[in-house]
């Protein structure tokens, strides 16, 4: 029996924004009472920190409760340190999946690399209730560390989730993720299995591709960069024609189904919640870099 394959829900087209101390970003979506990608909060590119843009800025000192941040490089580098006493570089196709848990502070300082770009994503997963006040942790995981299946022209980076019997090295994560940086030679197909009930997003950064493929749907041309939301089903197909490749994330995880509460950097489940982060916040419970 072939497999539901998942039909396109909706294009995103994202938006320019400004975070931190004056980075300029690409959001694709930002935390909502709606919650509409349950269990996905934030989807940011951070592309367009070119030298013309003067000095590369970032995000100082600030803190995060109740969801994990996950950021990953395609090039130049992101410095970081927090209140845990880590501190390291994210170079291009490394990963770090940091649980905020009940409290972290932290700065993320982008670098360029030798071409004077940063390029990267950062992804906000939320946490469920009873996980949004657990120890912060974080996995850091370099490139060389990061199995890539690459056969015939598709190649595909596992950060988290299962391709082809090869799981990639983020474990333990609430809302089983799967997390991958796909790309496809022209002329070629990649298909998927992703659980029901899984929302899945793919973020399409270089090149094109036809998404939404299934049996009685022939699929729609996404090209770079859009955000492709999809409907429910049990596998995702992607395909290029002769004349293109394309190069995108591709990120689903289980639903968690609760009511959130976003403020600022902090995604709890009630306001009582916030007002207690608040609380928290000035006494000092975030402890410092
Ligand atoms: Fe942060």
């Amino acid at each position: 029996m072939t497999k539901n394959s998942r039909k396109i829900k909706e294009i995103i087209d994202p938006q320019f924004a400004i975070e931190g101390a004056g980075v300029k970003l690409r959001r694709s979506f930002g935390p909502n009472r709606e919650n509409l990608f349950d269990p996905f909060l934030l989807f940011d590119h951070f592309a367009f920190n070119k030298p013309i843009e003067g000095p590369p800025v970032g995000f100082p000192n600030h803190p995060h409760r109740g969801i994990e941040t996950v950021t990953y490089m395609i090039e130049g580098n992101v410095r970081h340190r927090d209140s845990l006493g880590n501190s390291g570089v994210i170079g291009p196709g490394d990963v770090q999946w940091m649980t905020s848990g009940r409290g972290i502070m932290h700065e993320e300082m982008p670098k360029r690399g030798p071409s004077g770009i940063i390029d990267g994503f950062q992804l906000w997963v939320n946490l469920p209730a009873a996980e949004k006040m657990s120890e912060p942790r974080y996995q850091e995981i370099l490139s060389d560390n990061i199995p890539v299946v690459d056969e015939d022209g598709v190649s595909v980076k596992i950060i988290a989730g299962k391709y082809q019997d090869v799981d990639g090295p983020v474990t333990e994560i609430v809302i089983k993720p799967l997390y991958m940086d796909v790309s496809l030679a022209p002329d070629k197909e990649f298909s998927i299995a992703i659980p029901l009930g899984h929302n899945a997003v793919a973020y399409v950064f270089e090149g094109e591709g036809k998404f939404g493929i299934s049996e009685k749907n022939e699929g729609q041309n996404v090209g770079a960069v859009n955000m492709v939301i999809y409907e429910d089903g049990e596998q995702i197909i992607v395909q290029t024609n002769k004349d293109h490749s394309v190069r995108f994330m591709l990120i689903a995880g289980a639903q968690i189904k609760e009511a959130i509460v976003p403020y600022g950097p902090f995604v709890m489940n009630t306001e009582e919640e916030i007002r207690q982060t608040f609380l928290d916040l000035r006494s000092g419970t975030f402890g410092q870099i």
